[in-house]
Order: structure tokens, then sequence, then C-alpha cells
């Protein structure tokens, strides 16, 4: 499941609107929602009153072969350089397909020395869950008592 936000935009003609940005995008689970952020629908929009272009300066979790990060959406010409680095597009820009993605998830999981990012990533995310599973027990323990 994927959740959405708002957040509201002002044109410099005043009109403020509302303009909804996922939370997140598991780039393996969604393609469609790579193809629009590819596309720039997350990150430029038009102002429904003056119909003038706008940027978007918002930011979106993204969770790609490379591991999870957290990117602005403008401006576009930086954000091609990072889908590229995260490995959810070629050099040319075209998205790679759900099992591509997936398929370099796997192999970089399979090769974490090479990923040194990934590899943080993770140790961070099983020192979290060994946490949290520590304090349920913790908690649990409490309650007995
Ligand atoms: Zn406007």
């Amino acid at each position: 499941m994927t959740i959405h936000r708002w957040i509201s935009i002002k044109c410099p003609c005043n009109h403020v609107f509302d303009f909804m940005l996922p939370q997140s995008i598991t780039t393996w689970l969604y393609p469609e929602m790579v193809q629009t952020l590819v596309d720039g629908g997350y990150y430029q929009t038009s102002c429904p009153e003056c119909r003038k272009a706008i940027i978007i300066e918002g930011e979106l979790m993204v969770n790609a072969p490379q591991g999870i990060v957290l990117i602005r959406t403008g401006p576009p010409e930086e954000l091609k350089e990072i889908l590229y680095r995260l490995e959810i597009v070629d050099e040319t820009g075209k998205p790679f397909s759900s099992q591509e993605i997936s398929d370099r998830l796997k192999h970089n999981l399979n090769n974490l020395d090479d990923n040194p990012f990934l590899k943080k990533q993770r140790e961070l995310f099983e020192d979290q869950k060994n946490f949290l599973a520590k304090f349920k027990k913790e908690e649990n323990e409490k309650e007995k008592k």
C-alpha cells in the first residue's frame, strides 16, 4: 500500500492549491509510479487558476535497488541523475521494468560489500528490529507484573 499526502502550493499569482504526493515509492512494486516520477508528474504541475507551470519542492522516499533514499522532487535534471544512480532508470532515463529492478535489488543484497550504502541500511534496519523486539519483550514483562 502506498500512503499519499497533500501538500499546499502557493502560486506567484497568490492562488493556493493542494497537490498530492506519495509518501514513498517502492520501485519494484509500482512501475506506474516510477513512470510518473520519471515523467515529472511528482515535481511539476500548473496553477489551476493562472495555468503557470510550477516546480514542486517536495520530498519523496524512494525504495530502490541501491537502498532507501529521501529525494527532493526538483529540479528535473538532478532528479534524473539521482534515479540513474539508484538503478531505477537506465543511462537514457528510461525506467527499468519491475522485474529488472527486483533482480538488481537481489543482486545488490547478495553483494553487500560492493554496495556499502545498502549494507549500512540493512545493518541499521536489523539493529532497529532487534531494538524493537527487545523493547516489546520488556513491555510484555512489565504487563505481566
Ligand atoms: Zn497561479
